[in-house]
């Protein structure tokens, strides 16, 4: 079942809002412990704050300034689970943070650390942090990474080898070490709902809570859906925008609500419960990013991470972003306004490449460089922003109780990528604990469906090569189709290649211009909620990423639409300009017009 209505166990069901990276993992814990689900997202999955966030699974370095030991923690736990769970797409990575002096950021830090921030930035100075500072702050990040096999943190000097060739003049002092880069939390949201469908199919072969659920827990996905609470308790759920898939309206009788909407948090509770909501619980800070083409920049960073200071304090990463790209960000700007109209400004972008011009003055990227941006709204709790800047607001997650609704309902205010699954284990344990039940299972050590490393993760490429070739691909290119589909669908990849039928010409097994099988077009339409052309650009195939694709690229991808009954063929070119226009206008990005 995937976007149908849940069967007859809809009548107990949890309705979870959101499809963001919390809603999903919310989603997955709760069937763990036999429960149904349904999961409601007015857009697509991951189509909020979680594709457009910095990518990084991390324990937040800084928050320690501000006394967040608690959070850290956390965080640098799940870092790495996450690794050992998704290692198909969390990766460890290496971060090269420039230092300029030996002492400078004392002051300042300890102010930050009893809530002084106003004192902390006027201690500041404009140096920013020195070799003490990030030496005490990593030493302190090392300790909370005890139990973990992650190297320590270690000083350089600038120009050792192999290091990224920022300013030495400027930066004579390094510190190393590591955190984790999750390059695509689209592809990882989406898995972590096709591993709540494998939860409750495993539940129907054998019933794990039968007195509650029966017959078993069960599972359902509605995209592009919007709700309604109707008079008697019941939530009418009913497609909107860009489905062209002849999806009807449901009726569900929830046992509870949980409210993941991130950023939306208050306009979904104004809209559910009007009234309900007089305290506001999201006070949200816009952050942009750049994705630059710069081949210079990219040599030199290397394959690690950056992360330094801008000129007024505010930290700054500098990213590798596949092999070809760097991704930069970001800004923290207070935002009230909808999160789907936050954009990227003039005045970010050249905020964002003075900063990486400060870094690398010999590998500055000018403006040409910028091939998109994205932007998003962090959900952040509108409580505890009383040190004025935005960097000091807790990145803490809570679940936020509405006594006043007719059903158990809860929303989750702020969370990060990285304690998604934390986030779920602790919110699926109160929605439980409310509804009488107990807890059955966690996802603390259950990998996700697509997680493969090492010699599986080779098997898996040497699989999907194998009946690449079958289908006529020369061994060089299906080698490369191969490592493409294993690098977004992990150990499901070889699954997409053996549905590569043979053809007389390459071009049509795979999108044009690109080393991914037409073939995945199916898979992620039949196995992965897909319903509209952004979807599969944008979230489940990741081309809005590629710096190459081409009109004809999203054409093809609109045509197995067409061909899927998905897309009325009358409707084929429209929906393809809108794609266009919408990368364009939202991202900045221009598509090739190439064929
Ligand atoms: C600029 C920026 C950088 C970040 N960098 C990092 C980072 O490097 N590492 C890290 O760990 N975290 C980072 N974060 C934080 C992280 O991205 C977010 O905390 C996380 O993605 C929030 O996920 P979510 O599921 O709660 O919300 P979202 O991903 O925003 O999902 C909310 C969903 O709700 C849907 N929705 C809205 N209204 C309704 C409605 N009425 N009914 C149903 N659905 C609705 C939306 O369509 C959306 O899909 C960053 C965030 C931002 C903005």
């Amino acid at each position: 079942m995937s976007q149908q209505a849940a069967g007859p166990a809809a009548s107990a069901t949890v309705v979870v809002l959101g499809a963001g990276i919390n809603g999903a993992a919310l989603a997955r814990e709760l069937l763990l412990s036999g429960v149904s689900v349904a999961v409601v997202d007015a857009g697509d999955i991951a189509s909020g704050a979680t594709a457009w966030s910095t990518r990084l699974v991390h324990g937040g370095l800084r928050y320690l300034e501000y006394g967040e030991v608690a959070l850290v923690r956390e965080s640098l736990v799940e870092r790495d689970r996450l690794t050992r769970l998704a290692p198909h797409l969390v990766k460890p990575l290496e971060f090269y943070l420039p230092v300029e002096t030996r002492l400078g950021g004392l002051g300042a830090a300890a102010a930050r650390l009893v809530g002084l921030e106003s004192l902390a930035r006027r201690w500041r100075g404009s140096r920013g942090r020195g070799c003490w500072t990030v030496g005490i702050g990593l030493t302190l990040y090392d300790l909370l990474s005890v139990g973990s096999r992650w190297p320590w943190h270690r000083l350089v000097r600038a120009g050792a080898a192999g290091m990224p060739q920022v300013d030495a003049g400027r930066f004579p002092f390094a510190a190393v070490y590591a955190d984790a880069q999750m390059l695509f939390p689209e592809r990882f949201t989406v898995e972590l709902l096709v591993d709540a469908r494998r939860i409750a199919a495993e539940s129907a072969a054998q019933t794990v809570r039968p007195s509650v659920m029966q017959p078993a827990a069960q599972f359902a996905v509605f995209t592009h859906h919007a709700t309604r609470l109707l008079p008697d308790g019941r939530l009418r759920i009913e497609p909107v925008g860009r489905r062209r898939d002849g999806a009807t309206a449901v009726e569900l009788q929830p046992a509870a609500i949980i409210n993941a909407t991130g950023a939306w948090v208050d306009r979904t509770l104004d809209g559910l419960l009007p009234g309900a909501g007089e305290r506001r619980l999201i006070g949200g800070t816009k952050g942009s990013h750049l994705v630059l083409a710069a081949p210079a920049l990219r040599a030199a960073i290397g394959d690690r991470g950056v992360y330094a200071e801008a000129a007024d304090g505010r930290p700054v990463f500098v990213l590798p972003f596949g092999e070809r790209l760097v991704l930069v960000g970001t800004t923290d700007i207070p935002f009230d306004g909808d999160p789907a109209a936050a954009r990227t400004d003039d005045d970010e972008i050249t905020y964002l490449l003075a900063a990486v011009a400060r870094i690398f003055p010999a590998a500055a990227a000018d403006r040409e460089t910028v091939v998109q941006h994205y932007c998003g709204v962090r959900p952040l709790p509108s409580a505890g922003q009383g040190s004025g800047a935005p960097g000091s607001i807790t990145r803490r997650h809570m679940l936020v109780r509405h006594p006043a609704a007719g059903v158990p309902f809860w929303s989750i205010v702020g969370g990060k990528l990285t304690t998604c699954r934390s986030l779920a284990e602790a919110a699926a344990a109160e929605v439980l604990g409310c509804l009488g039940l107990s807890v059955l299972a966690t996802s603390r050590e259950r990998p996700l469906p697509g997680s493969c490393a090492g010699p599986a993760r080779a098997a898996a490429e040497s699989a999907a090569a194998m009946h690449a070739e079958a289908a006529g691909l020369p061994v060089d290119r299906a080698r490369r189709v191969a490592r493409a589909t294993v690098a977004l669908f992990g150990s499901r990849g070889p699954e997409i290649c053996a549905a590569m039928r043979p053809a007389d010409a390459a071009d049509r097994l795979l999108i044009h211009g690109t080393d991914l099988p037409l073939a995945a077009v199916w898979f992620c339409v039949r196995e992965e909620w897909a319903v509209s052309l952004d979807d599969l650009i944008e979230r489940r195939l990741m081309l809005a990423f590629d710096a190459g694709l081409t009109r004809a690229a999203i054409e093809e991808v609109a045509e197995a639409l067409v061909q899927m009954e998905m897309l009325p063929r009358e409707l084929l070119a429209e929906e393809v300009a809108a794609c266009i226009g919408r990368l364009r206008k939202r991202c900045g990005k221009i598509v090739d017009s190439g064929v």
